[in-house]
């Protein structure tokens, strides 16, 4: 349920309704809009307590949130949700590139991807430190000497980073080193970890999970809300059909569809989704012109030594014509990159 408070309510009315609102046994999430103040009442059946807060002067209207997520609803929040990452943002106008190796590899590796990436127009820099793999036989990734290359790569490219945490424990050390905070799609419905990365000031990249339906993985994003942390950007990474002619099935219909449905940033990563390296720059075109916020896309020197997905990763000129044709499409949809 949310409150839409009359014009003009100080902080003092604010408090005094949200201590009701704990009061009663729910959460209060308070959202100062442009035009309005919003304070959702989060829990279950919040809706029968409706009259109570009716009898408060600075209520303006009460509505019932229909949806089983409730902060990242549009009814929540009319705005787009933009998140900031250093001098970045996401949601915005802009196009938003991200790219590097599926796994930081090497100090040496990951500098080189990195300058790379950057030359070619990216905006911030993915390598994974700890690897979700399939086989516990594959490299598992460098752990905190990858994250350490990570911070040496921003430092150095003044790119942020994003890497994934795989579990609970490792959240501590990977928000200190990282800018955004990667959740991968085994893990969309770890739901400690979720709540671990709402505890965490970090913003939160959070991808779908290759069985989750669209409601289930909006659900996810709105347990690391519920914690506080309303930074948010979704991914869209494809899904599992019968289809296996490609990696996953990229289900780009999701991106309208969840800009409808919810006011966070959704980006495309075409590399996982597809599996398959020349139809990652159609895919990423088609992506912009869905509506994603923004690409996250794999790349790699020497694919054939890549330690994981060398087969998905483009070679830094595949990268650098990707950057140069997408610029088209994006102007097309009125964005900038
Ligand atoms: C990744 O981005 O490195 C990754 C493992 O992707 P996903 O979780 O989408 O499989
Ligand atoms: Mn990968």
């Amino acid at each position: 349920m949310i409150l839409i408070l009359k014009k003009g309510v100080t902080q003092k009315g604010i408090k005094e309704i949200c201590d009701k609102i704990e009061e009663l046994g729910f959460t209060p999430h308070v959202s100062q809009g442009e035009e309005n103040t919003i304070i959702g009442v989060i829990g279950e059946n919040a809706i029968a307590k409706k009259e109570i807060f009716e009898s408060f002067f600075v209520v303006g209207s009460i509505t019932p949130i229909s949806k089983p997520y409730k902060l990242v609803s549009r009814e929540f929040k009319k705005e787009d949700t933009v998140v900031k990452v250093r001098n970045l943002e996401i949601g915005g106008k802009k196009i938003v590139v991200i790219a590097g190796p599926c796994s930081v590899e090497s100090k040496g590796g990951l500098l080189e991807i990195a300058k790379i990436v950057k030359e070619s127009g990216a905006v911030m820099l993915r390598g994974g430190a700890f690897k979700p793999r399939t086989s516990p036989y594959s490299f598992q990734g460098l752990g905190k000497k990858g994250l350490e290359y990570l911070a040496e790569a921003r430092k150095i490219t003044g790119l942020p980073i994003v890497t994934e945490v795989r579990d609970t424990s490792q959240m501590e050390m990977v928000s200190r080193y990282s800018d955004v905070i990667q959740i991968g799609a085994r893990n969309m419905q770890n739901f400690d970890l979720l709540k671990e990365a709402g505890r965490s000031k970090k913003p939160v990249l959070l991808k779908r999970g290759m069985s989750a339906r669209i409601e289930e993985f909006l659900m996810s994003a709105e347990y690391v809300l519920s914690q506080g942390n309303y930074n948010v950007i979704l991914c869209e990474r494809g899904i599992r059909t019968f289809e296996d002619s490609t990696r996953f099935t990229l289900d780009l219909s999701s991106v309208p569809l969840i800009k409808k449905l919810s006011h966070l940033p959704i980006i495309v990563d075409p590399s996982h989704a597809t599996g398959k390296r020349e139809l990652i720059l159609p895919m990423s075109k088609a992506a912009i012109a869905a509506g994603a916020d923004g690409l996250m896309i794999e790349v790699h020197p020497k694919p054939e030594e890549a330690l994981s997905d060398g087969f998905q990763s483009l070679l830094p000129k595949d990268f650098q014509r990707l950057m140069k044709e997408i610029r088209g499409i994006v102007k097309t949809f009125k964005r900038s990159i």
